[in-house]
Formats: C-alpha cells, structure tokens, sequence
C-alpha cells in the first residue's frame, strides 16, 4: 500500500501516519519530497488489515493498493492457464471448445435435432436454459425439472455434455444433479451466496459478467468461487450495456483479453447475448477467437422466428455450418485444435 499525505503536512501528522501504518502491521518507509511525503507500507496486503481506513486522516490524501484484491483467479498466483475438465471435455487447452445450442429448452424435438446438428459440426457441449430469466413475468420461464430431463436425454443420445443455468440457490441441487457445467447469467453474476453454493457442487461453473459489472468485480465474483475450494471457473463475457441502440448489449472484446492477462482461468464468448443480432454472430465469433477466447457460447435454433426467448439473436442450423467453416482457418492460424 502507499499512503500519499497532503502537501506541507507537518511532521507531527507525518509521525501519526507513521505510528498508525506500524500498529496496522507493515512496516512504513516514508519517503519526503520537496512538498509531499509518500509513506510506503510494506507488508502482505492478503493477511493484514487493509490501509485503507488511514483516509479518514485529515492529513491523509489517498491510499493506493499495490496488490490485486483478487488473489486465486489472478495470473500472480498461477501463471499457466487453467485446463477445465468438464466430464472429459478439456477447456482451456490447445482444443477450442464449442458450446451450442438453443437459448431455451422447449420441447424433445427442438432440443435434439439442434443437439444432433451441433454436435455434427463439431460441438462438444450443448446449451439450453431449462430455468429462463425473463425480463416480463408473462414471458416464457422455461421447462423447468422436464427442461433438465430433456437435457439428460440429449446428453444420452448425443454425448455432448450440457450447460444449463441455475438461477436461484433453490435450484442448485437439483440442477447440479443434472448438468456437467453450471451457468452463472448476467442478472445473478454478484448474487455471491448463490456462487457460493455453486462453488460447493464442485462442478465446472461457467460465470457470466454481469451487464453492468467491470472486470475487477467479475473477477472478485470468480475469486468467490476459488475461495470456496472450487477450481473449475470458466469466465463468460457475455455483452455489457451502454449507450448504443444498435445492439442490445457492447460485447467487451477488450474485457477477453484483459481478463485473460488478469487471470489464469479460461475465457469463453457469449457472442448472442452479446450483440443481441442474428446477423452478427459470425463475425463476433471470429473476433473472439482473434482476442484468445478459449471457447464459445452460441445460441442456435431450429427456426428462430418460432423461437420461445431470443429469437432476434439464434442463428438456424445453415448460419451456423457456415461459422463453422468460417471458424476453420482461423482456428488453423491461431494454432488452436478444433475436431
Ligand atoms: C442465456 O444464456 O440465454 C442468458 C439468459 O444469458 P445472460 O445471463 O448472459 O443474459
Ligand atoms: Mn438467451
């Protein structure tokens, strides 16, 4: 931490933040400028009381942190990239992994022609909220337990692995009981009590920033996760909200490629929710792939127009043979495996 005192601070309240920097457990190494003093204090911020509180001084002009309040998820504390294994499936590694599959679980037929087509392409886990957050109470809420009993058989009959959201810590168990990668969305990614029981399945959690979280928060939601003794987080970017009307949320393609500097654990692209249009999938995918993303989220649909959520942003089967082989070279020339 460095304890930056106001100008022409008299040597007394110089003494006094001194005294207080020791009795908080580091050792201060004041430094006196022509005006300013800057007391240096030095001491492990991850066990001792932060210094912080010192800006209540009236002599005190700011106190900077020289660590990361994120400690497990961070790049300093693991520098290799973590490899999630998701029942067999490695995440993380030189694979690039594709997650496909409808925004919503609404019935067999839907689920598993989309699963059987996915999984043609090249897919190796199938997504699909059997639990829908919806903004209006009268849209769709999703199957429910049938939605997740759909996904056990697409899962029987396709061996892709499934990601399904759970939205409330009611839920956890039973969700847990049948997907292989829980999803964290956007609306509960600082719901921490609800991290926190997910973190004790011990299952892969895929946990989306939040449309209005910044990176630091993301990835302290993550720290929430590691703290519990869960290693297995997949970082999810999934669009923030600004400004622009164009698009329904600003995927932060900057946000991957911080996130993955930040931190050791991989990072996957949500490029549906985030643009929000059918037409620009593809080309955010692209992008993702371009910024390091480890793996990819996207909603497909037999026939979005008849879609039960977010028909405006599911790409049908062609669009998404097309990103496949879209996907290809790139994935060459990145030096990315992808089957
Ligand atoms: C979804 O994946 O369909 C979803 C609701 O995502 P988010 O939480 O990112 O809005
Ligand atoms: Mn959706």
């Amino acid at each position: 931490m460095i304890v930056i005192l106001r100008p022409n601070t008299p040597k007394e309240l110089i003494e006094e933040v001194i005294k207080e920097v020791e009795k908080l457990g580091y050792t201060p190494h004041p430094i006196h400028g022509e005006l300013q003093t800057v007391v240096a204090a030095i001491g492990d911020e991850r066990i001792h009381h932060t210094l912080e509180s010192l800006n209540v001084l009236p002599q005190v002009d700011r106190v900077i942190p020289v660590q990361k309040r994120y400690k497990l998820v961070s790049r300093e504390s693991k520098s290799e990239d973590s490899v999630i294994d998701v029942d067999g499936v490695a995440i993380g590694g030189r694979e690039f992994v594709i997650m496909a599959g409808p925004c919503s679980v609404e019935s067999e037929d839907q689920l598993l022609s989309t699963a059987k087509i996915v999984r043609s392409l090249g897919a190796k886990i199938l997504r699909g909220g059997a639990y829908k957050p919806r903004t209006s109470p009268y849209e769709f809420q999703g199957l429910g337990k049938h939605g997740l009993r759909l996904l056990e058989t697409a899962r029987k009959e396709t061996g892709l692995k499934i990601i399904t959201e759970v939205l409330s810590e009611r839920d956890v168990e039973h969700v847990a009981a049948s997907a292989d990668i829980l999803q964290i969305g956007a609306r509960n990614a600082q719901n921490y009590q609800l991290l926190v029981e997910c973190a004790k399945t011990r299952k892969p959690i895929l946990l989306k920033r939040g449309m209005s979280e910044r990176i630091e928060e993301w990835l302290l939601a993550a720290e929430y996760i590691l703290s519990k003794g869960n290693p297995n987080v997949l970082l999810c970017e999934r669009g923030i909200r600004t400004f622009e009307t164009y698009t329904r949320n600003t995927l932060d393609l900057a946000a991957v490629a911080i996130a993955k500097r930040e931190s050791h654990l991989p990072l996957i692209v949500d490029p549906s929710q985030g643009c929000g249009r059918a037409d620009l999938v593809k080309v955010l995918c692209r992008g993702a792939l371009a910024v390091g993303a480890d793996a990819l989220l996207i909603e497909v649909h037999p026939c979005p127009a008849e879609a039960l959520s977010d028909g405006q942003q599911q790409i049908d089967f062609d669009v998404f043979a097309q990103l496949i082989s879209e996907l290809r070279p790139i994935l060459n020339a990145t030096g990315r495996m992808f089957v």
